[in-house]
């Protein structure tokens, strides 16, 4: 039975699995990154962790890679990553394919993702599907008419940064009032800061250890405060996913990541301002929904993506 190494390559631990050919993680483990010693030593012990479980290859017949940040995924180049310091710049497909002595695939976390949820998760039987990820960042992948997008130079799809408010709180990227800037865990937990800070009664609390899933809980619970700051944060959302849906036409948009644990919460909200800012037919024509695969799509879609490539 034919396998593929997925490889999931995070600022602190490198999650690795064994990948059956209809998705299945067989084998899981981790790694540490340690980013600092450079890509050549991370992927000599990718391949000995591979050796250790399957020795000689004699089952594993490519290797699927993606780690966050700038890459083109048709040619395996990372320009840059924000969690590896130092990884600038790097031919990775040339890297990873002599450490592992196999095909590879190589591409960003998102696009792997989007890549694992349209083919085994919520973009399943779609040819037109759309994958956000909302979570510290906020990421997406587009697969149009049953490929993934890429653009030119691997840079599609970055539609957290997609200007939703011009007047709107500062993002990572430099610009103001982007989608990431106004709907990721961070601007939620200042929202609701800034509420309480203006007196709004909550069970929340002004603390240094407030997290959006605290926001989620206490919006689950009823609270007011909890509830206003994840619709707001939805209605921001909701109109970087009407402007997905003018540009792409996706049967089906998945929203994963971790402030999508919020559900409905955030959800609803967004399809509202999403109707209102969408022709009907073409409101009709998507539908916004939970991602599926949970924190593994990454590693499931890059395994995905290279078992396209090991023929
Ligand atoms: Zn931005």
């Amino acid at each position: 039975m034919k396998k593929i190494l997925g490889v999931d390559i995070g600022g602190t631990d490198i999650k690795l699995g064994i990948v059956s050919a209809e998705g299945e993680i067989v084998e899981s483990g981790k790694i540490p990154t340690l980013a600092g010693e450079g890509p050549q030593h991370a992927a000599g012990r990718i391949a000995a962790w591979l050796e250790e479980r399957d020795a000689g290859h004699q089952e594993t017949v490519a290797a699927g890679i993606d780690c966050a940040g700038l890459i083109d995924g048709s040619k395996g180049y990372l320009y840059y990553s924000p969690n590896l310091p130092g990884w600038v710049d790097l031919d990775l497909f040339g890297l990873f394919s002599g450490a592992l002595g196999m095909p590879v695939t190589v591409d960003n976390d998102v696009n792997c993702a989007a890549w694992g949820e349209y083919v085994l998760g919520a973009g399943r039987g779609t040819r037109h599907f759309v994958c956000m990820t909302l979570g510290t960042g906020i990421g997406g992948g587009v697969v149009a008419d049953g490929r993934l997008y890429r653009g030119w130079q691997g840079l599609a799809g970055e539609i957290g940064h997609q200007v939703i408010d011009r007047s709107g709180p500062r993002c990572m990227c430099g610009t103001a009032g982007c989608l990431e800037a106004m709907a990721n865990a961070s601007s939620i937990v200042s929202r609701a800061r800034s509420a309480i800070a203006a007196g709004a009664e909550s069970v929340l609390e002004d603390s240094e250890s407030l997290t959006s899933k605290d926001v989620a809980g206490a919006a689950a619970d009823g609270d007011d405060v909890a509830i206003e700051t994840l619709a707001a944060a939805g209605r921001a959302l909701g109109t970087g996913l009407a402007n997905i849906v003018h540009l792409f036409n996706p049967e089906v948009i998945a929203v994963g990541g971790g402030v999508a644990g919020a559900g409905d919460l955030i959800l609803e909200p967004a399809r509202e301002s999403m109707r209102g800012q969408l022709m009907a037919d073409i409101f009709a024509s998507v539908k916004v929904v939970p991602a599926e695969l949970g924190n593994m799509a990454s590693l499931v879609g890059a395994s995905m993506m290279a078992l396209g490539k090991s023929d």
